[in-house]
C-alpha cells in the first residue's frame, strides 16, 4: 500500500482525505461502483487515527432509527465480507449485553427494544436470573435487567481497512501514504483541487473529508466550519485467557460504567467514557484510568481479578453537539463532502456509510435519507441524541 507524490497524475476525479475506516470503506464502495479515478491521501499510515485505537465493537442497539438502520446495514456488509467473500476480518457475532441498574434505564431499554424489533433486529430482554444462566461469569448484583442482541459483536479494524484499501487499489484507486493535504482550493463555489505537502497541486472534482479527529481542520481549509471536536478516550487490553464470556458487556452508570469484550484470541479489551471530557488531540494515558478500569471490569467479571493488563493507550472520539456524525455535501461548495465525527461508532457504522457516500458521489443522491446527519442541522437547531450510549 504505497504511493509517491512524483508518480501522481495532475488530476483525479475524486480525492479522499484520510485512510481510516470511513475513508477506506468509501474508497472500496466507490471502486465497486466503477468509480476508479480516485486518490486517497493519508498523512501517516492507514489506521493511524482513531480507527486503529478503537476496541472493535459492533453494535446495532441504538435508540435512534437512522443509527439502527445504518448499523444493521453495516452488519450485513461485514457479514458479506467475512462469509460471502470469505475474507477474515474477525467479524464475530458474539453479541452486546447492555445492563440496566435503574428503572429509568429499564424504561429506555424497553422503548428501544420495541423500535429495534419493529425494524427486524432480534433483541432479548433478560431478567437477572436469565442473565446469570446465560453468562455465569457476570456479576448481576444490583442489575434490574439487560438487553442482549446476538447479532451484535466485534470486528478487527486493521483487517477490515486492509481489505477495503487493497480491493480499492486492485480496482485502480491510488493510496498516497505519509503525505498531508495542506490546503484546498475552489473557484466560483466549486472545489478545484488540493495541495499536498508544500508544493504539489492536484486537481479534483470531488473532495471527501474523512479526516476523523482532524476533519474540522480539513473542513476549515475549504472555509467550512463544522462542530466536530476530538475528545480523548483511554483503553486497555489484558493478556490472553481461556474463554470467559462472549458479548461486549456495557454498563452505563456514572460510578462504574464501562464496556469490554473478549476477543477471539482470548484478550479482554475495553474502555469507559471519561467522567470529565479531555478535549483536543491528547494521546496521554493515565494510571487513574488503568486502576479505575481494572476495578470496574473486576466488579462485573470477578474472575478477571487475577488477569494482567498488558497494554493501555488512548485515541479520540470526534464529537458533535448531538453525538451524531456529519455526512453529506456542503451546499455552499460544490464537490465537497464531509463524512466525519463518528463519535464512538465509526467502526460499526463505517461499512454502510462508505457505501452510501459512494452512491451519492456516483448517482448524485443517497439511497437512505441522511438529512438528520447533514451539517445544516446545526443551523436549523434540530438536534436529537442517543438516550444512553454515545
Ligand atoms: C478508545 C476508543 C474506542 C472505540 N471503540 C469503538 C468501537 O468499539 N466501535 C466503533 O464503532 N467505534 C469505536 N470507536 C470510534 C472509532 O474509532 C471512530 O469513530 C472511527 O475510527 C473514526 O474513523 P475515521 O475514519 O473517521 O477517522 P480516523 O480513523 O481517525 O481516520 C482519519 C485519518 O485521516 C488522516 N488525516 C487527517 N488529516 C489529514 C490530512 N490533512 N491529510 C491527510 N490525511 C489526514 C489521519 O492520519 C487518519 O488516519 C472508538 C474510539 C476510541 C478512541
Amino acid at each position: 500500500m504505497t504511493g509517491s507524490v512524483t508518480t501522481l497524475r495532475d488530476k483525479y476525479e475524486t480525492i479522499i482525505v484520510g485512510a481510516g475506516i470511513i475513508g477506506s470503506s468509501t474508497a472500496y464502495y466507490l471502486t465497486e461502483l466503477g468509480h476508479r479515478d480516485l486518490l486517497i491521501v493519508e498523512r501517516e499510515v492507514p489506521c493511524s487515527g482513531s480507527t486503529g485505537r478503537c476496541i472493535g465493537g459492533v453494535r446495532q442497539q441504538f435508540s435512534d432509527e437512522l443509527n439502527i438502520r445504518i448499523a444493521m446495514d453495516s452488519v450485513r456488509n461485514m457479514n458479506h465480507v467475512q462469509n460471502d467473500l470469505a475474507v477474515d476480518i474477525q467479524f464475530l457475532q458474539t453479541g452486546y449485553l447492555l445492563l440496566a441498574y435503574t428503572e429509568r434505564e429499564m424504561e429506555i431499554f424497553e422503548k428501544n427494544i420495541q423500535l429495534q424489533r419493529s425494524m427486524g433486529l432480534k433483541v432479548d430482554l433478560l431478567t437477572p436470573s436469565m442473565l446469570s444462566n446465560l453468562f455465569p461469569s457476570i456479576n448481576t448484583e444490583s442489575v434490574l435487567g439487560a438487553t442482549f442482541c446476538p447479532t451484535d459483536g466485534q470486528a478487527n479494524p486493521f483487517l477490515l481497512v486492509h481489505f477495503y484499501l487493497s480491493r480499492a487499489m486492485e480496482s485502480g484507486a491510488r493510496l498516497l501514504k505519509g503525505q498531508e493535504v495542506t490546503s484546498i482550493e475552489s473557484t466560483a463555489g466549486r472545489i478545484t483541487g488540493v495541495r499536498i505537502g508544500e508544493r504539489d497541486f492536484i486537481k479534483c472534482d470531488n473532495l471527501i473529508n474523512c479526516a476523523g479527529p482532524w476533519a474540522r481542520d480539513v473542513a476549515a481549509m475549504a472555509g467550512i466550519s463544522i462542530p466536530a471536536l476530538p475528545e480523548r478516550h483511554e483503553s486497555l487490553v489484558t493478556e490472553k485467557i481461556a474463554p470467559l464470556f462472549k458479548p461486549m458487556i456495557v454498563d452505563y452508570t456514572r460510578e462504574h460504567g464501562c464496556y469490554f469484550q473478549q476477543k477471539e484470541n482470548g484478550a479482554v479489551i475495553g474502555c469507559f467514557t471519561p467522567p470529565e471530557v479531555v478535549p483536543g488531540m491528547n494521546y496521554g494515558v493515565s494510571l487513574d484510568f488503568l486502576q479505575e478500569m481494572s476495578r470496574r471490569m473486576i466488579r462485573l467479571v470477578p474472575e478477571l481479578a487475577t488477569v494482567s493488563v498488558v497494554r493501555q493507550w488512548s485515541g479520540h472520539y470526534t464529537m458533535t453537539p448531538d453525538a451524531k456524525p456529519i455526512i453529506g455535501p456542503e451546499s455552499g461548495l460544490k464537490g465537497f463532502c464531509n463524512v466525519a465525527a463518528f463519535c464512538g461508532h465509526g467502526l460499526m457504522q463505517g461499512p454502510r456509510v462508505g457505501e452510501l457516500v459512494a452512491e451519492h458521489i456516483v448517482r448524485g443522491e443517497f439511497s437512505l435519507d441522511l438529512s438528520p446527519m447533514s451539517s445544516s442541522r446545526f443551523e436549523n437547531g434540530i438536534l436529537t441524541s442517543e438516550e444512553l450510549l454515545k
